[in-house]
């Protein structure tokens, strides 16, 4: 087994970042930026801007409480989640689940029609396996890959939208939210900092990013920066474009740091449930979207499609923008027709 910690020393940086709380006061607005915090399995980082420094730490510890109230309810990992209630229960019997969990699997439901099943929540089983391979270093069997599909489906999720339930048709099935819930979590968080009194914020949760209102006086607008996807490229690291992104969200999904090796071959964390096998062709999807939900379940899901059905797809969603970029053989970008106007010149 051999599971690449780039991500370890990436982390060391910004946890030193985060003992560092810094504020700045110009035109009768403070712009505060919290510590990184270690959540849903990422960093996060909040920035607030508001009339006073007071206001603008209350909307941040909003936004940080709100994200941790979705990571105890949606994740996989924890034991006592909602979300493992229902993958230990709902074969059993419907269960009934917060509203918000009901949500966003109701929102999962709908962007596994709009994407012809490329993001599907109920690829875990699949997704355990690739998983397992990861630890023992052999890729799994066909058979073992045929058992765990027969296992997967949004269609055998049945959901009851008046009692907020749900039961999985067939014994064996599991939920992992980990293609969406981040977003949600985003939107929640920028909804609690407008109602703690923020003008303004951003907030990046490893990479799902969403802005909002009026930016820090020092800037004309909100801007986003996306790294080059190859690290070991020469410009590795680089930033290669930045994004003005006021009132909108920007996701990336990418296996420049999450992946995992087998057999000598980088395996993506997102699976292409047509094949059952990791998604290969692109290393780096950025869609903007006016809210942070959709914009990760579809940077995921183009992540499955590829270049041409992703991109298709994209330009068939009005108000939806995305640059893709795949790095094998080489570097190639595409970006939407519609991309250009968040194209800081
Ligand atoms: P993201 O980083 O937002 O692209 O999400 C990747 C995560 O989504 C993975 O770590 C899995 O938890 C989950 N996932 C993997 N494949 C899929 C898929 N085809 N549809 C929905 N979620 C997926
Ligand atoms: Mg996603």
């Amino acid at each position: 087994m051999k599971i690449y910690k780039t991500l370890t020393g990436f982390l060391a940086l910004l946890l030193i970042a985060a003992l560092v709380i810094f504020s700045f006061l110009r035109g009768g607005s403070v712009a505060v930026k919290s510590p990184v915090y270690m959540l849903m399995g990422t960093t996060v980082q909040i920035t607030a801007v508001a009339k006073d420094e007071r206001t603008a730490h209350k909307a941040i510890e909003k936004a940080r409480q709100t994200i941790a109230q979705t990571e105890a309810v949606m994740s996989y990992y924890k034991s006592d989640s909602q979300l493992s209630m229902i993958n230990s229960m709902a074969h059993k019997k419907a269960v009934k689940i917060d509203a918000e969990l009901f949500e966003v699997i109701s929102k999962s439901i709908e962007f596994n029609k709009l994407t012809g099943g490329a993001f599907d929540c109920t690829i875990a089983p699949v997704l355990e396996l690739w998983r397992q391979s990861a630890k023992n270093g052999t890729k799994p069997t066909q058979e073992q890959l045929a058992q765990a599909k027969a296992k997967t489906g949004s269609d055998k999720l049945i959901i009851n939208a008046a009692e907020h339930t749900v039961k999985f048709a067939i014994e064996g099935m599991k939920l992992d939210l980990g293609g969406i819930a981040k977003g949600y979590a985003v939107d929640k968080a920028v909804d609690a900092m407008r109602s703690a009194g923020a003008n303004g914020g951003l907030i990046d949760a490893g990479g799902d990013i969403r802005c909002f209102g009026t930016p820090p006086s020092s800037h004309k607008n909100w801007t986003v920066g996306l790294q080059n996807p190859d690290i070991t490229a020469e410009n590795g690291r680089a930033m290669i474009r930045k994004f003005v992104i006021n009132d909108m969200a920007i996701t990336t999904s990418g296996d420049y740091y999450r992946f995992v090796v087998v057999g000598g071959e980088k395996i993506s964390h997102i699976i292409d449930p047509s094949i059952s096998k990791p998604a290969k062709q692109l290393c780096s999807v950025s869609v903007i979207a006016p809210d942070a939900t959709a914009a990760d379940a579809l940077s995921t899901a183009v992540t499955v499609l590829g270049t041409e059905k992703g991109m298709a797809l994209i330009e068939s969603l009005d108000g939806i923008e995305a640059m893709l970029i795949e790095c094998h053989p080489q570097e190639k970008t595409f970006q939407s027709s519609g991309i250009e106007k968040y194209i800081e010149k």
